[in-house]
């Protein structure tokens, strides 16, 4: 059997690979970010026939696609709507009526096939590894120079006489940085040098910025561009006193729904999986609640959506005498939850949020509790697993249609970079797809113009 390569061999094979990736001294499109928006950018870019560099501060160009969808990438959803996402007027009129068929058939073009689980995309192979496995041999086979290990981290500087030339201020990051991560300092001695000591990267006639969750704040106040502050969203919860905490790491299929603190009815809701931790929920809707949500506001989980109310009272009371048999709802739900939550009914808990409905009998307390298990969010949790950040390049100075900013035309966004975010389900990639084709196409047509 073959061994499989240690951590350290394959950080040294891969900066000896990132140090041997030769830049031109000047192209026509510099993307910055190998991510998913990056590489799909580039491989338009370079198939309109511009010639193309990527630069990527990790050791390798794709590696944020590898984690998503639990490694098997999801990647779009067959309903895409502009509705799913912050700002529905400017994703829809940059992905117009045909994204998912742009989508589809530029993966179809890459020699991909793939499968469908409810409205969920995902490669044929369920491997993430094979998306990013595709989009490297197209990038490769349009010519594209994808150079790792450079994180972009200069100054901007327009030359009159080129617009659009990054000038030799873009540089490394200098190699005393606390931040810089192991084995960079290595490659940076191993890069061609200007004559400023700092390693040389190449000029552009047109930039997309495609550095996902990074607002490159350096470029922004350089080029006077417009961020909306990032926050964590598809993320876990925090919940004030979470009843249910005592259950970390039990699931349960779940109709949550969402009442503003200023309002009396829910203004949101979604069926799915939640996960109980000790802080609060976790799991797909409580990502998509987190878009939605903030602190004060009342999440109700409906533990049984598949009854009704009278349904679900001829299981727990169906003698109407005011009282419950001890495991009543062990048939419909989990028992642990189901055992927690009649400890709740007999202290008739509530929360102090909640003191519309307050129970009468330990029946209807437990009926309560089963159907409107309430929960105040405090914010996010662990914001360092949020799939996405909202916020980035404000949108209003980009043309959704080139995605090129209105006053600076050699310079582009796209992907996560910008002020986008959406549901769970594939919507996030399906942007990051059509908003790179978008981007490399425009780029590429500018600097070849
Ligand atoms: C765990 C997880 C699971 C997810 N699962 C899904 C899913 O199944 N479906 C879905 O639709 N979405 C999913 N997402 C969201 C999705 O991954 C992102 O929306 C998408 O990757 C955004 O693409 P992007 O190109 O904008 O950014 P990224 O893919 O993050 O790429 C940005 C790239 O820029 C590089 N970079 C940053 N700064 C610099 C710099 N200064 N110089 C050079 N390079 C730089 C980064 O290293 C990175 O490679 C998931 C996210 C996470 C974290």
């Amino acid at each position: 059997m073959a061994k499989r390569e240690s951590r350290a061999a394959q950080r040294e094979r891969l900066l000896r690979a990132a140090a041997a990736v030769e830049t031109p001294s000047d192209c026509d499109v510099m993307v910055i970010g190998g991510g998913a928006s990056g590489l799909t950018a580039a491989i338009c870019a370079a198939e309109e026939g511009a010639s193309v560099v990527v630069l990527e501060r990790d050791l390798e160009c794709g590696r944020s696609i590898l984690a998503t969808g639990n490694g098997r990438c999801n990647f779009a959803n067959v309903h895409l709507d502009p509705r799913r996402y912050n700002d529905p007027a400017f994703v829809g009129a940059a992905c117009g009526t045909r994204w998912l068929d742009d989508v589809l058939g530029f993966f179809r073009d890459c020699n991909m096939r793939w499968i469908l689980e409810d409205d969920r995309l995902y490669p044929m192979s369920r491997q993430a590894t094979s998306v990013r496995n595709v989009l490297l041999a197209r990038a490769r086979r349009a010519g594209v120079i994808m150079a790792p290990a450079r994180e972009f981290q200069g100054a901007i500087w327009i030359k009159p006489e080129w617009l659009g030339k990054i000038d030799d201020a873009v540089h490394y990051r200098p190699e005393n940085s606390t931040t810089q991560p192991a084995g960079m300092a290595e490659v940076a001695h191993t890069l061609p040098l200007d004559e400023s000591g700092l390693p040389y990267l190449p000029g552009a006639r047109a930039v997309v910025l495609a550095s996902g969750g990074e607002t490159l704040p350096f470029v922004a106040s350089e080029l006077g561009l417009s961020l909306v502050e990032r926050r964590p969203v598809l993320c876990p919860l925090a919940c004030e006193d979470s009843p249910l905490s005592a259950l970390d790491g039990r699931r349960a299929h779940v109709l949550a729904r969402l009442t503003k603190a200023e309002s009396l009815f829910p203004s949101y809701q979604e069926r799915g999986e939640v996960l109980f931790r000790s802080y609060g929920i976790s799991g797909i809707v409580s990502f998509d609640l987190s878009r939605r949500a903030e602190a004060g506001d009342l999440i109700e989980l409906d533990l049984v959506p598949d009854l009704n109310e009278s349904q679900l009272r001829q299981l727990v009371d169906p003698f109407a005498s005011g009282s419950f048999e001890p495991g009543c709802l062990d048939g419909v739900i989990d028992p642990s939850i189901a055992e927690q939550l009649e400890l709740l009914a007999k202290q008739r808990w509530c929360v102090a949020w909640d003191e519309r409905k307050e129970p009468q009998s330990a029946s209807e307390a437990l009926l309560a509790l089963a159907k409107r298990l309430p929960l105040v969010v405090k914010g996010p949790a662990e914001p360092e697993k949020a799939q996405v950040t909202r916020g980035g390049l404000a949108t209003g100075q980009f043309d959704p249609e080139t995605l090129a900013h209105r006053e600076l035309p050699w310079l582009y966004a796209c992907g996560e970079a910008l002020d986008v975010d959406a549901d769970c389900g594939g919507f996030n990639l399906a942007w990051a797809w059509k908003s790179g084709m978008v981007a490399g196409t425009a780029a590429a047509r500018w600097a070849l113009s």
